[in-house]
């Protein structure tokens, strides 16, 4: 039976990467040796990292001045290291969610903390407006897809200080203004690769600012001089990162890409806004995330929530199921994901309403 993959993280890769990483895995650049067993030093590998940042940078317009790092860790190492060194006296931060939220305690361990406003009364079902960042904060935290709860902020913010995002769950589907941020991080596993590497965009003129003694391995400036070969790299993630890449490419670039992904998230939006069964749990249109669409039975069909996971399953639905601080249900519908399969959860979800 085919499967729809609607798996949050780690995700639905394109089988363009999948393919190429299975044959590498076996017989890598033709070396007679797989991928898994080679020199992170040897040449065929300096020419994966060398393509992968050269194809983040076009990708994503990155200006002059900045460069793609492919680091260990998570998004969550980066919660400290951002603001290890990133945060002088005080730093501004958004609360939209549990990653924010975990972003935010960290930074408290490296100096004054501005939570400029928090979704936390709206369990976080609403991006919070009407909020000013204080001019003399070293930057601006936000994260631009709160993968939990379906709210995005799909415009970069305006405001008079940089900015540094989480972009784990949302990087390549929308084009991003790079000059504004003097940090970019994704962790891999939600639109690029399996877990195990994040992508940092720094701008390296913002480097080696703070007074503080920073661990080697935790400074980006080490990273940046070493080119992400400081010490060894997560080899298999960076080379199924590059597959996806090449993939996204292919595909017409981010420009291509947002336009796919915007289709999808409005035909399954639509289908849960005019259903007698579902209901969306963001309602603000413009706060909807086009990644991650979180929705719950109504109240009157709250019975059926495991008879609906269990049906969509026999249909070859996978992952819906919403995330533990949240319930209900979550269809992620990363780059990777084809319309194919938003048409197969919405028929799924029709068939469920018309036996109940
Ligand atoms: C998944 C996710 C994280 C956590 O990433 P790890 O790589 O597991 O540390 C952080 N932020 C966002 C927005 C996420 O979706």
């Amino acid at each position: 039976m085919k499967k729809h993959n609607f798996y949050a993280g780690p995700s639905i890769l394109s089988q363009y990467t999948i393919k190429n990483t299975a044959d590498a895995i076996i017989d890598f650049a033709d070396m007679g040796l797989s991928i898994l067993e080679i020199s992170h030093r040897s040449k065929q590998f300096q020419a994966v990292v060398d393509e992968a940042v050269a194809l983040v940078k076009e990708l994503l317009e990155v200006p002059e001045g900045y460069s793609v790092l492919f680091l260990g860790g998570g998004a969550s190492l980066q919660f400290a290291m951002a603001p290890m060194n990133f945060l002088n006296t005080k730093a501004a931060y958004l609360d939209t969610g549990v990653w924010a939220s975990k972003a935010i305690k960290e930074a408290k361990l490296f100096g004054e903390v501005d939570v400029v406003a928090s979704g936390k009364e709206s369990k976080y079902t609403v991006i919070p407006k009407d909020w000013t960042v204080p001019a003399d904060a070293d930057y601006f935290h936000y994260t631009s897809n709160n993968t939990i709860y379906g709210t995005e902020i799909r415009k970069d913010p305006e405001v008079s200080v940089p900015m540094i995002c989480d972009m784990s769950s949302d990087i390549f589907s929308r084009p991003v203004d790079v000059s504004k941020y003097d940090l970019i991080y994704a962790g891999a596993q939600k639109n690029l690769a399996p877990s195990g590497v994040t992508i940092c965009i720094v701008k390296d003129a913002a480097l080696d600012k703070v007074k503080r003694v920073i661990p080697t391995m935790l400074k980006y400036k080490t990273h940046v001089d070493k080119g992400s070969m400081f010490n060894t790299p997560p080899v298999l993630p960076i080379f199924a990162a590059l597959q996806t890449l090449k993939y996204y490419k292919s595909l017409g670039g981010i420009r291509e890409i947002e336009k796919m992904d915007l289709a999808k998230a409005e035909k399954l939006y639509e289908a849960i806004d005019t259903s007698k069964m579902f209901v969306a749990t963001v309602q603000n249109k413009e706060d909807r995330s086009i990644m991650n669409v979180c929705f719950v039975m109504k109240p009157e069909y709250a019975e059926f929530e495991k008879d609906f996971i269990d049906f969509a399953t026999s249909k070859g639905i996978m992952g819906i199921k919403g995330h533990r601080d949240v319930g209900g249900f979550r269809a992620s519908l990363y780059n990777a994901l084809p319309m194919e399969s938003v048409d197969a959860l919405v028929e799924c979800m029709r068939e469920f309403e018309s036996l109940h």
